[in-house]
Order: structure tokens, then C-alpha cells, then sequence
């Protein structure tokens, strides 16, 4: 195994580091290569709008809680601001700064006429009955509403909501506002959701690495991968891999791992989840725990969950993969990555590989608009377009310039939002 003990710049922060921490690291590093002026990354830095709120609901017991709710804004020069709503226990404001300023990053890479937003609640929503669930989002949705509209800023899913909780969230808008389907992405199909969305985020995921296994000459059939994580991105990814042959040899979920060196049979482990709520004990595979995941030997290690996972202190040293793909976001801490550079295994940044989710967002708030709907082929195809379009650009500017991909990727969408704010002026 490699030393880690590499030079690693002193202005790197000392670990544990969290997700607004790697957001504002990794910015920072880009705007000092694009030389921007102080006051453009103050700019560039700071959120343009936060909403904190107090979310009360009245329990099933008849108790009521107190939950804090937020949603920050964080540039929306190039357009409403995007994205989505996450229910963890971890969840603080620092961390929806970060996530937010990662959607402006994102949406500007691939060309999505959006700026960048996150909301979230510290709150496990496997621990709440699903009236309870319904009333904080609908409390929540009444308390920040003022900040949200199609043209605005049009939230999602994200970890711990799913399309449920959208529709709970357009009509508790649409209640006071008007019907607006617009105003929320993610939503079920019945509701004018996107054909495709739930599995968007997955697809574009395996676009991008089908692009990145093809640039570094990595194998494809029968390669082995390994998820971090089994809910809407690293399931719906795992079923797609299987598909296309590579071996998903590793799986992990909250509570639990499986290991199998032949391939997990994917469509079994599915059945097997839905049915006891984790991949734990599937029985065609060993058990695997946390430790052991990130030690499998694999060509693609793909985290698909927590942010904050691949670092220093717990693992980096001891991956054995060929290239991460980083399906979660922020998953990989700043001096992480760095050792993975001089390790010479790429990463597919999160901005760039899990975008697929916004891209179709962006499919399904422009089908709301115009009252139309999209065929699944024509969401796929446009999909891929985008995801192989912003792969390549990344790429290219990588190559040009001998940075990596994230640090490309930045460039690519630091630069975007720059021009925009220099354009709209003070
Ligand atoms: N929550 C997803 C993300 O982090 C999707 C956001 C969206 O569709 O607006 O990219």
C-alpha cells in the first residue's frame, strides 16, 4: 500500500472535515487558479439568501416537536435556484450552505439555466409515522414558501425525502399559490412528474463512468464495482451496471454490507431489500461491514450515500480500486483527494457524475412549463446528451491544463457563474 504521508498544504484544514468544508476548500482552489478578484469570491462565497425556520408538529402521541428547518439560496445569478431538500439527523446549516453552493457549481456545469439551493431538517424520517412526515413537510413548505416559486427557487429530493414528499410539498404550495407543478421537481409521475427522474440520478452516474472507464482505458464487462449506499442513486446504479455486465461485487447500506466476488445478483438484492428494508443478509453473498467495504479490491468505487467518507484517518490509504466515482455529495475530503492523486486514481467528481438528477429536473420543470410530457427515450437520450457533453468538456480542460477532474470541473462552472454576476453588475 502507498504512504500517506504526503506534503499536503498547510492552508488544508486538519480532519474530520464536514461538507461545507470540502465545498469551500474546493471552491477556493478554483477561484485562486481563475484568479478572481476578492470581492467576486466574496461574491462567489457567500449564500444569497438563507431561511432558517421552525418546524413544530403535532405527534402521533399528541406531543409536539420542534424541528429547525432551512433552505438556502446560494447564487442564482444564472437562474431560479435548484435543488434539493434533505431529511438526515446530520443535517445543519453549515452542511445546506455547502450542498447549496454545490448545486450553483453543478447546475453551471452542465448548463442548466439554474442557480444553486439546498433545504434540509435534522430530522431521521424512518423514526416519524407517515402523517408526521406529511406535517413537517407541509409546515415546512408553509414557513419558507415565500422564498420558493417556479421561477424562484424550485426544490427536490435529495437524502431522505423521495417523490412523496414532493407532492406533499406542491400541495401545500399549490394550496395557497395556485396550481404550480412547476414549482417543485421530483414529483410523481401522476403530478406532472418527469418519465425517468427517480432513475436519473443513477444513469447519469453510469454515463459518466462509461466515459471515464472508456478515457482511462479502464475495463467495462466484467469489471467489478462497489456502491456505498443502496437508496435512489446507488440502487437504481446498481441495476444499471448489472445490465451492462460489470460485476457489482459490493454493496453497502446503512445497516449493513454484502460482499460477492462473482457479482451480487442485483435484481435478487433488490427483492431482497424491499422486503426487509437492507441489503444486511442477503443470502447469496458474505457479509461485509463498514471496515471491510472500502478494502475490497474493485475496479469502480462508487460512494453513493454519505458525504464525508473517503479520508485520511479511515480509509484512503487502503482503497484498492482503479478509479471513485463520486455518486454521493461530497464525499471525499479535501487532503482524501489529494493522497488519490498522487495515488494516480482519477475521481469523477460529484458535481459532474451525480448531476443527472438536476438534468432531468431541469427535463421536468421545462415539461411543466409548457404543459407537455416527454417519452422516457427522449429523456434518456437528452440525459445522455448533457452528461456526455459536461464529461467531455471536463475532460478536455483537464487534459489541456494537467489538472484533475474536479479541479476542471470547477473551473468550468466558477468561471460560468463569474461571467454572469460581472454581466447582471451591481
Ligand atoms: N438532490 C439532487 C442533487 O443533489 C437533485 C437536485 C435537483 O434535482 O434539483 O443533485
Amino acid at each position: 500500500m502507498p504512504e500517506t504521508s504526503l506534503d499536503v498544504p498547510s492552508d488544508v484544514p486538519a480532519q474530520p472535515i464536514d461538507i461545507g468544508g470540502i465545498a469551500r476548500l474546493q471552491f477556493d482552489a478554483a477561484a485562486e487558479l481563475l484568479g478572481l478578484s476578492d470581492s467576486m469570491q466574496d461574491q462567489l462565497r457567500m449564500p444569497f439568501r438563507e431561511v432558517a425556520v421552525h418546524v413544530p408538529v403535532l405527534m402521533g402521541d399528541g406531543s409536539v416537536r420542534s424541528f429547525m428547518g432551512y433552505r438556502v439560496q446560494h447564487n442564482g445569478a444564472r437562474g431560479p435556484t435548484k435543488g434539493g431538500i434533505r431529511y438526515h439527523p446530520d443535517v445543519d446549516r453549515e452542511e445546506v450552505q455547502g450542498l447549496a453552493a454545490l448545486m450553483t457549481w453543478k447546475t453551471a456545469l452542465l448548463d442548466l439555466p439554474y442557480g444553486g439551493a439546498k433545504g434540509g431538517i435534522p430530522v431521521d424520517p424512518g423514526e416519524l409515522q407517515r402523517f408526521e412526515l406529511e406535517r413537517l413537510t407541509r409546515k415546512f413548505t408553509e414557513r419558507t414558501a415565500l422564498a420558493l416559486g417556479p421561477y424562484r427557487d424550485i426544490p427536490a429530493p435529495d437524502m431522505g425525502t423521495d417523490a412523496q414528499v414532493m407532492a406533499w410539498l406542491l400541495d401545500e404550495y399549490s394550496g395557497k399559490r395556485g396550481y404550480s407543478p412547476a414549482v417543485v421537481t421530483g414529483k410523481p409521475v401522476s403530478l406532472g412528474g418527469s418519465l425517468g427522474r427517480d432513475e436519473a440520478t443513477g444513469r447519469g452516474v453510469l454515463i459518466t463512468m462509461q466515459e471515464a472507464a472508456r478515457d482511462y482505458s479502464l475495463p467495462w464487462e466484467g469489471a467489478r464495482a462497489s456502491i456505498q449506499g443502496f437508496g435512489n442513486v446507488g440502487g437504481h446504479l446498481a441495476t444499471l451496471l448489472h445490465e451492462q455486465g460489470v460485476r457489482v461485487v459490493a454493496v453497502t447500506d446503512a445497516w449493513g454490507g454484502v460482499l460477492n466476488e462473482d457479482g451480487l445478483d442485483v435484481p435478487a438484492l433488490h427483492e431482497h431489500a424491499d422486503r426487509s428494508g437492507s441489503v444486511a443478509e442477503f443470502p447469496e453473498a458474505e457479509p461485509l461491514n463498514d471496515y471491510g467495504f472500502w478494502r475490497v479490491p474493485c475496479d469502480y468505487l462508487v460512494p453513493a450515500a454519505l458525504g464525508s467518507v473517503i479520508t485520511k484517518e479511515d480509509n484512503v490509504a487502503d482503497l484498492d480500486c482503479r478509479m471513485v466515482v463520486e455518486a454521493a455529495n461530497a464525499p471525499t475530503t479535501p487532503i482524501a483527494d489529494k493522497i488519490l492523486e498522487e495515488r494516480g486514481i482519477p475521481v469523477v467528481p460529484d458535481i459532474l457524475a451525480n448531476a443527472g438528477g438536476a438534468v432531468v429536473s431541469y427535463f421536468e420543470w421545462t415539461q411543466n412549463l409548457q404543459q407537455l410530457r416527454w417519452e422516457i427515450e427522449a429523456v434518456r437520450e437528452a440525459l445522455k446528451k448533457k452528461m456526455v457533453a459536461a464529461y467531455r468538456n471536463v475532460a478536455e480542460t483537464a487534459r489541456e491544463r494537467t489538472i484533475s477532474l474536479r479541479t476542471a470541473a470547477y473551473l468550468i462552472a466558477v468561471e460560468r457563474v463569474a461571467e454572469t454576476e460581472e454581466l447582471r453588475g451591481h
